[in-house]
């Protein structure tokens, strides 16, 4: 198995980044797995000069190592469009029976790029790859509004018009409309296995909906990006948000997709036992585990935000915060130490916490952590 840190450098690790780190760390580490770093900076408005370098400083201050060379999303633009070239290949009836289906080879002759494709000709067939032209005004007044994680199902406009009306599609990217990109999806249902919230099905037509997998700025999307990586890395070991559920099932879904589309990975998984390349079809589809941890709310209710500075490592450190204080008190969040409704915090170093992990005290109690500003700055002694 090899597991990942994902951290995207829009500021300083708080808490709960820290706390997801912790996660990933200790799940790889506890049967002795690789783990790799993945600076997510594919968004590069968001990107803060030197937020990487930081929290590789910070991760290693924790006591959270990690193998091999961190990987930068934002050199791997050339890797994210032949993964869409490959996908652009398909239609979507041809990956509706190739998802159930991966291993079979396909043939990829054809590139779709980033203009026009020959899947776009025939009327009545759908890419799996296609140009939306809609702004977010268009997508937000035609759809049906989404609770929870903000999920916008987008309601098929441009796909309609590239199944009725194609050449006026090929009209438009001719004349160099700006359009985003989406994957396609269908009525099928995509079911997996979460460590701490169990058996888990989305519907990927209903519960998610064709989905923008380059924006009109030219930006790979978080979406794709991450499960080209994923794949690409050998990653078999995902630990994060629960908030990424739901994405959790299209990204299923887009890995199935890439495989069925021919994507070999390309880097060899660094194990920490052996330095051979495992990377083969048959790794590239093997088993994940998924592990989605519980969100941590202030005591309103709202999620932890990277605007709620107190919870910043720069702040924890300037007073005087050690890093066995802080691996402690996520360790206490993550249920290690007991229910963190019923204990209070203790630090304790990562291999301590190494020691007490177990997926079973993760899932004893699977609600939203409260973090409460009072006691924490008292824990903290700030
Ligand atoms: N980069 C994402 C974050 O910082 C993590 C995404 C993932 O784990 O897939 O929230």
């Amino acid at each position: 198995m090899t597991g990942r840190f994902a951290p995207t450098p829009s500021g300083r690790m708080h808490i709960g980044n820290v706390y997801a780190m912790l996660g990933a760390w200790l799940s790889a580490r506890k049967s002795g797995d690789s783990i790799r770093l993945r600076i997510e900076d594919i968004d590069e408005p968001r990107v803060v000069p030197g937020a990487a370098e930081t929290m590789m400083h910070d991760l290693d201050w924790l006591g959270l190592d990690w193998d091999g060379k961190p990987v930068f999303q934002s050199a791997r633009h050339t890797l994210y469009q032949e993964a869409l070239d490959l996908l652009g290949n398909l239609s979507i009836d041809e990956i509706s029976d190739k998802v159930s289906t991966i291993g079979i080879d396909s043939d990829n002759s054809d590139s779709y790029g980033t203009a026009a494709s020959d899947t776009i000709n025939s009327p009545g067939t759908t890419p799996l790859i296609y140009p939306c032209f809609c702004s977010r005004a268009d997508i937000r007044a035609a759809s049906a509004p989404q609770e929870g994680d903000r999920f916008t199902v987008y309601p098929g406009t441009c796909r309609h018009h590239i199944a009725n009306d194609p050449q006026h599609v090929k009209q438009r990217l001719a004349k160099g409309d700006r359009h985003s990109l989406r994957i396609a999806t269908d009525d099928t249902t995509i079911s997996f296995h979460d460590e701490v919230f169990g058996s888990q099905h989305y519907n990927l037509a209903q519960d998610i909906g064709d989905t923008i997998v380059r924006r009109s700025d030219g930006i790979y999307s978080y979406q794709l990006a991450v499960t080209v990586d994923d794949l690409d890395m050998g990653i078999t070991d995902i630990v994060r948000g629960r908030d990424l559920l739901r994405s959790n099932a299209l990204q299923i879904y887009i890995r199935k997709a890439l495989i069925a589309a021919g994507f070999q990975p390309s880097e060899p998984v660094q194990s920490a036992k052996s330095s051979q390349s495992t990377n083969t079809v048959d790794s590239a589809d093997a088993t994940i585990s998924y592990a989605h941890l519980p969100l941590i709310d202030n005591a309103a209710g709202q999620r932890l935000a990277k605007r709620e500075r107190s919870l910043d490592l720069g702040i924890l450190t300037a007073h005087g915060a050690t890093a066995q204080q802080i691996i402690g008190y996520c360790a206490w969040l993550l249920g290690l130490q007991g229910d963190p409704e019923h204990t209070k915090p203790q630090p304790m170093s990562a291999t301590e916490a190494l020691c007490e992990f177990s997926w079973d005290a993760v899932r004893a109690n699977t609600s939203d952590r409260m973090l409460d500003q009072a006691e924490f700055n008292a824990y903290f002694e700030l």
